[in-house]
């Protein structure tokens, strides 16, 4: 036994796959054998292994600058580089942005920013998040409250009741819906459920709301036609803010640019980043928010000396030089497209699965899906066991996918994939599902 505590891990279960290497979407364990890597590790890796462009990058900006902060006056240009970068092509209006290391750090930024602009503008009650059920935006001790999934809340005693994180119906169809329910029904039932939380807690109590426009962890939910455009119009009624988690959906996954384009969510005030930002190779987020919320917050700091709010490593030019050239490469070798295509074609291809008894429901969008097993069509009855040994039947066809929402396999390949690789994807996936059915 190693003196590892393993993260998000069964620590009562022994198994363990070693990985030694990577090369382009593939990773290979220390016995030398290969694995299509179908979740691009944690949802991240968009360049895959090994992109050798990417890392010179890195190791010329670590010859030239290994490190330097940007507290108190003190800047580098990789720094301004990349928050000019990001400003031009999130739909934040007149962004401003905030670097972080992880996505649960760059939430918990976010959750200090809100409060801080409201202090600024004399609204100090407004203060609480409304989260969704099922969601996922990390596990720090602000984040993870801000996160529904029963493994990230019990035994940590969270949410932490002081951050008035209030929740809502997650918009899942399949698994939400009422006997019957069409899902324009389902969508302004949910909706209702929203606006009267919001006038139970009163308005001028509520911040924000927070949403990854397609969820991933808790098993890669695409919200019903029409859901965002009435959650947009509750939260514009409200003056309550739009806050987009982007920290699995951005940068092409899900078929545009943003899962923001995807879903039709307009101008969000703030969204958050990491992951495919540096395409995993270095550990960076961002925090982004709207130019009128910045504003105003330039005076309170003045008046204490400081915005008392930075990491150390709070754009470390290194992780700059590597989102930067990530972004570069997404652009110039027009991965995006390549994401829309090969999206286009996995979700189609996925669809054939349903030939298998125990598939219960496919759903994704562009390079990002998830197949759901049921031992039930009709009762839609979760299959977890199933689940489980398909997941380790992948393993061992040499194809990693995740286990989520217990009875879920999720797909989210590199952003690189070929057409051949996703049939080999499907086929694997496929041959994996059929040997537990
Ligand atoms: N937000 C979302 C939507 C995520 O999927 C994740 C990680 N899976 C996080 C936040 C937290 O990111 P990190 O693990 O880098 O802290």
């Amino acid at each position: 036994m190693s003196a590892v505590i393993y993260p998000t891990t069964n620590l009562a279960a022994t198994e363990q796959l070693l990985f030694d290497r990577g090369e382009g979407i593939y990773v290979y364990d220390q016995n030398g054998k290969q694995y299509l890597e179908g979740l691009a590790g944690l949802w991240c890796n968009g360049l895959g292994y090994g992109n050798q462009e990417l890392i010179d990058a890195i190791s010329s900006q670590l010859a030239k600058l290994s490190y330097s902060h940007s507290f108190g006056g003190k800047s580098h240009q990789p720094v301004i580089d990349l928050a000019d970068k990001l400003a031009g092509m999130v739909p934040v209006k007149d962004a401003m942005v905030f670097f972080g290391n992880s996505g649960s750090d760059a939430n918990d930024s976010h959750i200090k920013l809100l409060r801080y602009y409201f202090n600024a503008i004399g609204k100090p009650e407004k203060r609480k998040i409304i989260t969704r059920e099922r969601a996922y935006h990390g596990v720090t001790v602000a984040a993870g409250s801000l996160t529904s999934l029963p493994a990230n809340l019990a035994h940590f005693d969270a949410p932490l009741d002081a951050l008035g994180i209030l929740r809502t119906d997650h918009p899942h169809y399949y698994r939400g819906a009422g006997a019957g329910e069409s899902e324009a029904d389902f969508v302004s039932r949910i909706a209702g459920n929203l606006e009267q939380l919001i006038l139970e807690e009163g308005p001028e109590t509520i911040a924000a709301f927070i949403a990854e426009p397609i969820t991933g962890a808790s098993g890669v939910i695409v919200p019903p036609a029409g859901y965002y455009d009435a959650v947009q119009a509750i939260l514009d009624k409200y003056d309550i803010l739009f806050w987009a988690d982007e920290v699995i959906t951005g940068f092409g996954r899900t078929g545009n640019l943003f899962g923001c384009d995807t879903m039709n969510i307009k101008q969000p005030a703030m969204m958050t980043f990491a992951k495919q930002l540096s395409s995993a190779y270095y550990p960076i987020s961002a925090s982004i928010i709207r130019g009128d919320m910045y504003e105003p917050m330039v005076a309170p700091s003045a008046e204490v000396g400081i915005f008392g709010h930075g990491y150390t490593y709070s754009g470390h030019p290194v992780a700059c030089a590597a989102a930067l050239k990530t972004l570069e490469i997404y652009e110039r070798d027009g991965l995006y497209d390549n994401a829309a295509a090969m999206g286009d074609y996995l979700q189609t291809s996925l669809q054939t699965l349903y030939d298998i008894d125990i598939v219960g429901e496919v759903r994704g969008a562009g390079l990002i899906a998830a197949v759901e097993l049921v031992s039930d069509r009709e009762q839609k009855t979760p299959a977890v066991e199933l689940a489980k040994k398909a997941t380790l039947a992948c393993q061992e066809n040499g194809l990693i996918v995740r286990n989520v929402a217990g009875n879920a396999l999720a797909l989210c390949p590199p952003l690189i994939i070929t057409r051949d690789q996703v049939d080999e994807m499907v086929d694997k996936l496929r041959r994996s599902i059929e040997q537990v059915a």
